[in-house]
């Protein structure tokens, strides 16, 4: 991937989140402890103050080392998941990925995020929304072509919101019980935002 383009990507999902912060901790106030935003903020502060080193890396090595700064930046429950899953990014993609490659990759980020948050998808976390992104991205470019990041963006945005109806099951909104139903996850809201953030991108 040319270093111009992979700076962008960097730059939009980490400035999506920093211009969502308040946002995600509204939501994490309401069925959490109210940190997501600002350690989401923080974390990608960290990864933007560094990101002429992480444009000039190959793809896999600024993949691992975005995963390394979410891990140690940004704490909580989130910190440790999101940083697992860039780092198994960039441990499984090729510096110049196919499409095919890509959803490879994701498929195994995914699976490693879940084994860290001993969670699935449906118990009202960021899985809810990055599991129907891998289904989308298995069915590929398919007949529809170019359409696939609108298609990723559309699935990730209405993805978050099917977490509004669910009761929590993982993580600190599990304590609330019955009283975690008919708000979004901030998780799956953070998640969400990110992947609408590289899409758009990719699609301009
Ligand atoms: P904390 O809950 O420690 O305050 P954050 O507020 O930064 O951490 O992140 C909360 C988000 O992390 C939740 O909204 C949820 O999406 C995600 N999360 C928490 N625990 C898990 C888990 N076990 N598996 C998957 N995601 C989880
Ligand atoms: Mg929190």
């Amino acid at each position: 991937m040319d270093a111009a383009l992979q700076k962008q990507l960097i730059e939009a999902v980490a400035n999506t989140v920093i211009a969502h912060a308040e946002e995600l901790t509204t939501l994490d106030q309401a069925i959490g402890d109210g940190d997501h935003g600002l350690n989401m903020k923080r974390g990608f502060e960290a990864v933007l103050s560094d990101i002429d080193g992480l444009s000039a890396k190959p793809l896999p090595d600024a993949l691992k080392a975005i995963g390394t700064q979410l891990v140690m930046k940004v704490g909580g429950a989130s910190g440790p998941l999101y940083g697992t899953f860039f780092m198994t990014l960039g441990k499984t993609l090729p510096p110049d990925p196919t499409a095919e490659d890509v959803a490879r990759a994701f498929e195994l980020a995914l699976e490693a995020t879940r084994a860290r948050g001993k969670s699935e998808a449906g118990q009202k976390t960021l899985l809810d929304v990055l599991t129907p992104v891998l289904d989308e991205l298995r069915q590929g470019d398919g007949n529809s072509g170019a359409d696939l990041p609108a298609r990723l963006k559309a699935r990730a945005l209405a993805a978050a919101e099917t977490t509004v109806p669910m009761k929590a099951v993982r993580g600190r909104a599990s304590f609330l019980g019955d009283r975690s139903i008919g708000h979004m996850d901030p998780g799956a809201r953070s998640s969400s935002l990110m992947i609408a953030a590289a899409c758009d991108v990719l699609e301009g």
